[in-house]
């Protein structure tokens, strides 16, 4: 006889809000928990395959930083309601938290429907969002994991999606990944050749070889590059592609780079006292600031002259942060130091870039060189890329050089210098 509404509505309230994730109004991790133990449970019955994705903004770490929380609280609201908006009324999402989201989707067999689910997803997100009326564009990275075939409880398809959202994000930004069995495994692996990687820098298990470069204008060497090995007490010589995009993704790249700027200043310094030696920089080094105080304090511990240093990098050091990228090149020209675009032709820089950065040389990418045996178009093609570079008063290196009609060829097109196995494999 007394009337229960309010405290049914206040204890449903309650219900929801510790299923649900507050700002989003999505199903919370416990929500997501127990929907995705009931439908593992229920299987045997039709439906007994399910897909999970992991989900992960990118940049939106930005939007926070530039408009604040508030704007970036809409933004993950508006995410909420773009990632419902692609699914069906079976599957869940729910907020993992910060600007991560899971998705169960118990419909889903076919890899080839993940796939295309994925790619939904990354196009609705990549549509801008409009942030206190400016125009903010995101990414997102993928994993994905399958019950049965992967996992058959809810941690290990949650720890295998998470696994395969890791490989996701090595790809680079709106990648998705389905899992593998071996991936786990590699992964582990990965982190073991990290920690010795860090090992091998200290304990010198690298050493450095050099390979000239034959300046064609004045018929000698004058310069060598710098090329880094790796020693390994188990796996015997590993070659830089064997563990540079590792260093590079654990961040050990820094310590790599400064060990090779070190030694290669302090060989080169030592053995000659004119030739010039270059050494290669990841792209991503260019982001941070400090790079310039470490070239400095490589050369004041070295007294290696600035002069003689030449820096190589991917022309894709154009993309991340064109902006700081060009301060920073800047402060090294005025060093005295040569930056040369390694690998001319096969990344992302547009000519524009050619003069708005303070390059002092490309080299060609060796593809190039090998393509003239194959045709005369391909010959053109080196012709025209050294007229360019010239016309962009860029000193032109050609890389990969193998015989000695492709010395010629590169000698009549006024090539300034080569590079290549004719002319000298990396020695010691
Ligand atoms: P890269 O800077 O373009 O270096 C040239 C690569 O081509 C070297 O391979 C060299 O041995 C090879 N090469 C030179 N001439 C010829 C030729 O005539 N024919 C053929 N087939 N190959 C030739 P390597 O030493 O394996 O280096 C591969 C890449 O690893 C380098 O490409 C560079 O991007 C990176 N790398 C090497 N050392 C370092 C380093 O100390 N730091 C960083 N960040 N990257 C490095
Ligand atoms: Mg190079
Ligand atoms: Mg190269």
């Amino acid at each position: 006889a007394s009337d229960v509404t309010l405290e049914e509505e206040s204890s449903e309230r309650i219900r929801f809000l510790s299923h649900h994730d507050e700002l989003t109004g999505l199903p919370n991790r416990a929500m997501m928990q127990e929907f995705l133990d009931g439908k593992l449970h229920s299987r045997g019955e039709a439906n007994s395959t399910l897909v999970m994705l992991s989900l992960d903004l990118t940049d939106f770490k930005l939007v926070n930083d530039i408009y604040g929380h508030d704007a970036g609280d809409k933004v993950l609201g508006e995410v909420a309601q773009r990632l419902r908006n692609c699914l069906r009324a079976t599957d869940l999402v729910a907020r993992q938290g910060g600007d991560e989201f899971i998705i169960i989707a118990p419909a889903i067999h076919k890899k080839e429907d993940i796939r295309t689910l994925c790619q939904l997803i990354i196009a609705v997100i990549n549509k801008p969002f409009i942030v206190s009326g400016n125009e903010v564009s995101l990414g997102v990275n993928i994993g994905a994991a399958q019950s049965p075939q992967d996992a058959l409880t809810a941690s290990d398809l949650l720890r295998y999606s998470d696994i395969a959202l890791y490989e996701a994000r090595n790809l680079g930004n709106n990648s998705f990944v389905l899992y593998q069995a071996d991936m786990a495994k590699q992964i582990v692996q990965r982190r073991e050749l990290e920690n010795e990687l860090r090992e091998a820098i200290k304990e010198n298990q690298l050493f450095l070889v050099y390979q000239p470069r034959f300046d064609i204008r004045a018929g000698c060497i004058n310069s060598v590059e710098a090329l880094v090995r790796w020693l390994h007490p188990r796996h015997g010589l590993l070659m830089p592609d064997q563990f540079i995009p590792l260093a590079e993704e654990s961040g050990i790249i820094t310590d790599l780079t400064d060990w090779v700027l070190v030694n290669a200043c302090q060989d080169i310094g030592r053995e000659f006292n004119h030739i010039s030696v270059s050494v290669n920089i990841s792209p991503m080094e260019f982001k941070a600031s400090d790079v310039i105080a470490r070239i400095k304090n490589v050369l004041a511990t070295t007294h290696f002259p600035a002069a003689r240093l030449e820096l190589e990098v991917t022309e894709n050091v154009t993309l991340c942060s064109p902006e700081n990228a060009q301060i920073v090149m800047q402060e090294l020209k005025t060093l005295g130091i040569r930056l040369l675009i390694d690998d001319f032709g096969t990344g992302y820089a547009s000519l524009y870039y050619l003069h708005s950065f303070p390059f002092h040389g490309i080299k060609i990418d060796k593809s190039f060189i090998f393509a003239m045996n194959d045709s005369e178009s391909a010959k053109s093609i080196v012709e025209k890329v050294i007229g360019l570079g010239k016309d962009y008063n860029l000193e032109v290196t050609a890389e990969g050089v193998e015989t000695q009609e492709q010395l010629q060829q590169l000698i009549k097109y006024k090539c300034d210098i080569a590079q290549g196995y004719y002319i000298g494999r990396p020695v010691s």
